[in-house]
């Protein structure tokens, strides 16, 4: 059997594999669409991209000419990036947010589910902020053969138990010679335990300089205004979650230049949502169940408030955990609707700012000719109603086609 119809096989009919493999089209193809967001702010009606050996040959706008892929009435995006997801978690066997009693075997398989519903909701690129089962998915999906998002993860995350600074910086050496593409702090508890500072600040400028003597990204877990402080002025590459993030907090990123990944829109509206699941398991208790309500309009209002700081470099996570994987658009839906952040900037912040964050610029995160052929297709104008992202009809990776239903 050949890998095209394995791959076929998989989809159940909804997916066409133009090409098996990690090989893309030698043969030019072009994709046409009533317009475009390029990822970086542009729009362009009537839009007709050149894709060739894997990458965009060229984006232009004019009507005529033939298409390999008529998408009409449907709008061209980059293909979206979720910079913080855990795409091991998964419910288990008896529906309960545990892999408890599972063998290696079944934990993986509930890992490849995970990347195949995130890819089919128009996620190829995603950060996994990490699982040492993670190495082997990121090698499987870059095979070629097990359809996924690319795949980037931190291993094993660093935190206040790590050791003192020189040990930090071991084993920041050892996760980057394990493969990890960035380094993950807990810098704070969790939020459902209030979000306190817990690594000192000498624990994290050991972790976030080490790993950038080794060239790897930083991504900082942190919940409290001191621990927020410390990240940012470690020169920490990323704070994640930052829900008690103050005005002076805010600023502090923005004149570092530090990246800010809130997470207001998914993570913990799942929790709730999935609340039985959860339920009894480590923090998830009455009380973490509390904070995790009263965060939800606190993170909204620190969120307008991040909107108001101009130049601060805001990108899109959503912290998918169980329950959430396939569902990120909903952090990007959130901002809009309910946060008030405009589309054409939340589009943005989710593909190329994403990209920067992640120090892909020059592959990912945008509809331009030279970068990888990474690109989905909405039904409706996500501009004029961002709910159009739950509904992607057409999925490119690396000018592989992994889903057409467009029709
Ligand atoms: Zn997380």
């Amino acid at each position: 059997m050949s890998s095209r119809i394995i791959i076929a096989a998989l989809a159940s009919g909804i997916v066409f594999a133009t090409v098996a493999g990690v090989g893309a089209q030698t043969n030019a193809i072009t994709i046409r669409a009533a317009s475009a967001l390029d990822g970086r702010g542009r729009a362009i009606p009537d839009a007709a991209v050149t894709v060739q050996g894997g990458k965009i040959v060229s984006v232009r706008s004019g009507r005529g000419g033939s298409a390999t892929y008529d998408l009409r009435g449907l709008t061209l995006l980059p293909g979206l990036i979720d910079t913080h997801v855990h795409i091991d978690t998964h419910f288990g066997k008896d529906g309960r947010a545990t892999s408890d009693g599972e063998t290696p075997q079944q934990s993986i398989l509930y890992s490849v589910e995970n990347a195949w519903v995130t890819l089919m909701a128009g996620f190829t690129t995603v950060q996994s902020i990490g699982s040492p089962s993670d190495v082997d998915l990121r090698a499987a999906i870059a095979r070629g053969l097990v359809p996924g998002p690319r795949l980037l993860t931190s291993i094993r995350p660093v935190n206040e138990n790590t050791g003192n600074p020189d040990a930090i910086r071991a084993f920041v050496r050892k996760v980057k010679a394990d493969g990890a593409d960035l380094v993950k702090l807990f810098a704070s508890k969790s939020s459902r335990e209030g979000g306190a500072q817990t690594m000192t600040d000498e624990q994290i400028q050991a972790a976030c300089g080490e790993a950038k003597a080794v060239g790897l990204r930083s991504w900082v877990h942190a919940h409290s205004p001191s621990s927020i402080r410390a990240a940012t002025l470690a020169g920490c590459t990323t704070v994640t979650h930052g829900s008690q993030a103050t005005a002076a907090e805010l600023e502090l990123m923005q004149q570092h230049g530090t990246y800010f990944e809130p997470n207001i829109g998914l993570v913990s509206q799942n929790y709730l949502e999935n609340k039985a699941r959860y339920l009894g398991i480590g923090n998830f208790n009455e009380e973490g169940f509390a904070f995790t309500e009263k965060g939800i309009p606190m993170k909204r209002e620190m969120f307008k408030h991040a909107l108001e700081v101009r130049g601060l470099k805001l990108i899109m996570g959503t912290d998918a955990g169980a329950g959430a994987h396939g569902r990120s658009a909903e952090e990007i839906i959130y901002r809009v609707q309910v946060a008030g952040q405009p589309a054409g900037d939340a589009i943005v912040d989710a593909t190329s700012h994403n990209a920067m964050s992640l120090g892909l610029a020059e592959r990912i995160g945008a509809l331009a000719a030279g970068l990888d052929a990474d690109l989905i297709a909405v039904d409706g104008d996500p501009l004029k109603d961002v709910t159009a992202l739950r509904r992607v009809a057409f999925v490119m990776k690396g000018g592989v086609v992994f889903k057409n239903v467009a029709r």
